[in-house]
């Protein structure tokens, strides 16, 4: 349901006004408070605030509410009035605040219309313009008063309902030399019914965040001492890794690919060969060797390596399409700001693939890659959940891609063609394109809204050329081959943390790194307990992937059997196996599942139970 533009507006002008309430709030609490910018943003709004070196802290929020609540009652209207810029800039001098002085500077030096909420965005295209003001647009309420251009609300009654969410770090301007103050940011909507649906939704986004499930479900961790954006896949995550891979590669052989390895490093030149040195720049990682004159990076994508691997013996056509997959890290410096869980990590593990083929064979491999892609993600349940981009060049920049022009043009149609011969209703992006072609990315939603690109088929009629890459033809003649560049799940990482959050946890019962546990009442079943391991150690899971044996553990600690259940339950273990010695003695085994259902076997009975689950 789209809301109207009316009821957009007056949501803005709410969020607005809340910002002015938030910043009066605090005014009074601290007069001393310094004031930045204050403007709406997606849901809410926020006020950057410096109340010299005072650190505000989610316990102030009571307080800070409070006061807003009594500004609102007391319906003070918002006035609107304008100032000489000179008196403007007399009345921040005099009223001691600093940042807004500043703003009123550089409002004076450049000038500009269209200041909306000077928010850091906007004054950055401030100073360039190029017309002088003379006035400067005021909104009063109550005592207090704001540099502001509006719109606002009539009175503090009409904001509807807020709360304050979180007060964070930020720098005056988004620049890290100046001073740093806290941002102090609230959500706002038209009723209470919608606050509180929205604060519902945040809850069950964090009870879902692949961050949190991670360290409940102990999959992965992260060290000061090893570094930012590096995570470290504990026993239990790294089974889950390795049984997406497997998976892959199971899936993978159909599709005629064949798993190579390359070493994580390689001399600079070959990515300034591919290109991807220039365009990568500061996001390598460069390693020093001790004989001089040679460069190392650490590998920001697989395609050269493989290509080298293409190029190691003659080709001829009818060896065409060469499929090539392996998953393996790369490395890219993100900036430590843009750090997050495992949605963006520096070490990237990608089941790359590359293939090497005809012209004419472009559309079946095509065809083949986004069946693979629906196959994949089918067998998790995240096939459906996503949007598909088609990503073009940008046209004003076309100097920051590889390959000649003719090239280009073909490979965008034969890749528009083809999102269209399979619906995927790809949406065309312009500007987002991979340096050697046009690409199809399957994008999807974390817990925070983020959009995360997994899967990824890129058409590539350069890299090839700039390797000297050839085939024999029919004819004896030597031709280029295309590369199809290629991303199933995409990177582990991402992909882990979409299916954690997607399933709240609960991973399939073949992917659970701990598919059963058997919980006993006391000791005196021990011997029983054995009796039902020899019968799991038999099962092996044949669907959806092969030869996948069943992975239990036992808990005979001597605490009690809710406790047990307790903590199982919390690890999302798929089956619990409650072992009592009435089952010892009727050779039956109680069976739990995650959901608080209980049935009882005969032991006989179990392994076939389980296979088939
Ligand atoms: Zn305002
Ligand atoms: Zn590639």
């Amino acid at each position: 349901m789209s809301k109207s533009s009316k009821e957009k507006d007056e949501l803005y002008a709410m969020r607005h006004s809340l910002a002015h309430i938030m910043a009066s709030a605090v005014t009074e609490l601290w007069p001393s408070a310094k004031l930045g910018v204050g403007p709406v943003v997606k849901n809410g709004f926020y006020y950057d605030i410096d109340i010299n070196g005072i650190k505000i802290s989610e316990s102030d929020f009571k307080r800070i509410e409070k006061v807003m609540h009594k500004i609102i009652k007391q319906k003070q209207v918002f006035e609107h009035s304008t100032m000489k810029i000179e008196d403007a800039v007399a009345w921040a001098k005099q009223s001691k605040q600093p940042y807004k002085l500043e703003l009123l500077n550089d409002l004076q030096r450049a000038g500009t219309t269209n200041v909306q909420d000077l928010s850091p965005d906007e004054l950055g295209t401030l100073a360039d313009a190029e017309s002088k003001i003379d006035e400067v647009s005021f909104y009063t309420n109550g005592d207090f008063v704001d540099l502001c251009r509006g719109p606002h609300v009539k009175s503090t009654a009409d904001v509807g309902a807020f709360k304050l969410m979180k007060v964070a770090g930020a720098y005056w301007r988004g620049d890290e030399s100046k001073p740093q103050m806290q941002r102090l940011y609230g959500v706002g909507f038209t009723t209470k019914e919608q606050l509180k649906d929205y604060i519902q939704i945040l809850e069950e986004a964090k009870l879902r965040d692949h961050r949190k499930l991670g360290r409940e479900l102990d999959l992965f961790t992260f060290s000061d001492q090893v570094g930012p954006g590096l995570p470290l896949f504990t026993p239990r995550g790294t089974i889950v890794r390795t049984l997406l891979k497997m998976m892959l590669e199971q899936v993978g052989k159909k599709y005629n690919a064949q798993t190579v390895e390359i070493p994580h490093i390689a001399k600079i030149d070959l990515y300034e060969t591919s290109g991807h040195a220039q365009k990568f720049g500061d996001e390598l990682f460069e390693v020093s060797s001790h004989y001089k004159d040679v460069k190392f990076v650490m590998k920001p994508v697989n395609c050269p390596h493989h290509t080298q691997i293409y190029a190691s013996k003659p080709r001829s056509y009818k060896d065409l399409p060469i499929s090539y997959m392996e998953s393996t890290m790369q490395y890219r410096d993100e900036k430590p700001g843009e750090l997050s869980g495992l949605g963006r990590v520096r070490s990237i593990t990608i089941d790359d693939g590359h293939i090497f083929l005809r012209k004419d064979q472009i559309k079946q491999e095509l065809t083949k890659l986004a069946k693979w892609v629906e196959e994949f993600h089918s067998s998790l349940g995240l096939y459906g959940d996503h949007w598909v981009s088609l990503s073009l060049r940008d046209p004003a920049k076309q100097d920051q891609y590889t390959g000649n022009e003719e090239d280009w043009v073909e490979a965008e149609r034969v890749l528009e063609d083809f999102a269209s011969e399979l619906a995927l209703g790809a949406q065309k992006i312009e500007g987002e394109a991979a340096i050697y072609g046009p690409k199809i990315d399957y994008m999807y939603k974390d817990v925070s809204g983020n959009e995360r690109q997994l899967s990824t088929i890129q058409l590539d009629f350069a890299t090839a050329e700039r390797f000297g890459l050839e085939y024999t033809d029919s004819d004896g003649s030597s031709v280029t081959p295309v590369i199809i560049h290629r991303a199933i799940l995409g990177s582990y990482e991402r992909f882990m943390a979409i299916l954690l959050e997607k399933t709240a946890g609960h991973l399939p019962f073949w992917l659970s790194p701990e598919q059963v546990r058997l919980l006993t009442i006391n000791d005196k079943v021990n011997d029983y307990v054995e009796e039902i391991k020899n019968v799991l150690d038999g099962v092996v899971l044949m669907e959806p992937l092969k030869y996948n044996e069943l992975r239990y553990s036992v808990d005979n600690r001597q605490e009690s059997l809710g406790k047990k259940i307790r903590e199982a339950t919390k690890q999302k273990i798929p089956i619990m196996l409650v072992v009592g010695e009435r089952d010892k003695a009727s050779k039956t085994v109680s069976i739990r599942t995650f959901g608080g259902e209980e049935q009882t076997l005969p032991l006989a009975d179990l392994g076939n139970h389980i296979a088939g689950l």
